[in-house]
């Protein structure tokens, strides 16, 4: 074998593009909610690749079913279909609201593929001019232009040139902003049942049965962005079943891999069979490596033992948060549903929510934001009780840290 190159943080800034930046440690090895970066440290890794690592770090299932399909196929192309992406569709349909299911590789190409679904669909259906998109402010979509546009925050779609065109944006939460908004010329609202990165925050039962209503009512349809909130990591399979309101379309990605990159979309037969043969596609899509990988997690992910445990962890978590904030007072208040969960900083620590990150890094704990005033968790599913009670013994050390201003 030949040496491998030396490379640290600082190559970082000499090869990569600009646009992340990332913390100063390089993790090098990951194992269920553990991680070890270059030096040997260890942390508690309770962001989970921003919601990603459903089962962990090289969960054993998802490792064997890599190993096996790694040795077996790889890739094909959709010029032929495979058996674990058939075998992943039939799961998904059996679980779920939808009779059809479409694979690609990512969240913003799974909401890329919803919109211009919904888009051709009102197209055949109905008219030319039944266009519009209805988004909601502060929402996250992806980064293709398409969702990034979609999506609710302008930084992120402001200075590349002219935006794709039809997309209004409504307040969350309130419905009559988007009453204002809706008509006839909809085709489709697309929300997230809880904004993720906009600040974990849930949709209202209201607010969510009120967008169904409103769809239609205007025969637009219903996009549940699921990426971050679907495969469990609410408690529910998906988020929508919580609040017992049947969408069009739901979009996942994340979870559904647990690390290894794949989307999809989920939707209806009346709708699906909008997608005609040559209307969309990719290349990747449901390749049989990501397929593999996908059905293992969703047989360990849709068992009631693991869902159940879901919600049992969430209260331990939500016990544990509560405990740091009688000693230190930081956050007003502890939101969030299943192990998506956002502690909000209160008005005295307004905007420090980024503090957190780099106080729990030194104190070998991993978490992430949403937004300047809010600390979120997104642990893997199956975290360990002693890894939780571990976990925050080390951000109460952060915390403590921060409050005092070091
Ligand atoms: C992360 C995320 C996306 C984008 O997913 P990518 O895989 O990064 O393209 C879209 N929608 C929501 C709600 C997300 O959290």
């Amino acid at each position: 074998m030949t040496d491998q190159l030396q490379v640290n943080r600082a190559t970082f800034d000499e090869v990569m593009l600009p646009n992340y930046a990332p913390q100063n440690m390089v993790p090098v090895r990951g194992d269920g909610s553990h991680v070890w970066d270059q030096d040997g440290r260890e942390y508690i890794d309770f962001a989970g690749g921003i919601a990603v690592n459903c089962l962990g770090h090289c969960h054993p299932a998802l490792v064997q079913a890599l190993q096996e399909q790694g040795q077996k196929l790889w890739h094909v192309s959709n010029v032929w279909t495979n058996e674990p992406a058939l075998r992943l569709a039939t799961k998904l349909v059996d679980a779920t609201f939808a009779d059809k299911v479409f694979f690609c590789n990512s969240g913003a190409e799974a909401n890329e593929a919803a919109l211009k679904l919904a888009r051709r669909y009102a197209v055949d259906v109905y008219s030319e001019e039944k266009n519009q998109i209805i988004s909601f402010k502060q929402s996250f979509h992806g980064r293709t232009f398409f969702t990034v546009t979609a999506g609710g925050q302008e930084i992120y779609s402001d200075g590349f040139g002219p935006k794709p065109g039809a997309i209004d944006h409504a307040v969350y939460n309130d419905l009559a902003s988007l009453e204002a908004l809706i008509s006839d010329k909809t085709c489709a609202v697309i929300l997230e049942p809880m904004q993720g990165e906009g600040g974990v925050m849930p949709a209202t039962p209201e607010f969510m049965q009120g967008v169904r209503a409103l769809c239609d009512k205007h025969n637009a349809l219903m996009v549940l962005d699921e990426v971050q909130t679907g495969f469990g990591r609410t408690g529910y399979l998906y988020m929508y079943e919580l609040y017992g309101v049947e969408p069009d379309i739901v979009s996942t990605a994340k979870s559904l891999g647990g690390g290894f990159p794949i989307g999809a979309i989920l939707t209806k037969n009346h709708i699906a069979e909008h997608l005609k043969f040559g209307t969309h596609g990719t290349t990747y899509g449901g390749n049989p490596l990501a397929c593999a990988v996908a059905e293992a997690a969703f047989d360990i992910i849709n068992t009631t033992e693991v869902l159940a445990g879901i919600k049992k962890r969430e209260a331990m978590f939500r016990q544990k948060l509560e405990q740091i904030n009688d000693k230190y007072q930081v956050f007003s208040e502890i939101r969030g549903e299943g192990l998506l969960l956002g502690a909000v900083m209160n008005q005295a620590h307004e905007g420090r929510a980024k503090e957190f990150i780099a106080a729990s890094i030194e104190q070998g704990f991993m978490c992430l934001v949403a937004g300047p005033n809010v600390v979120r968790f997104a642990p893997s599913l199956i975290v360990e009780e002693q890894d939780i009670e571990e976990g925050f013994k080390r951000f109460d050390k952060a915390v403590a840290r921060v409050v005092a201003g070091d």
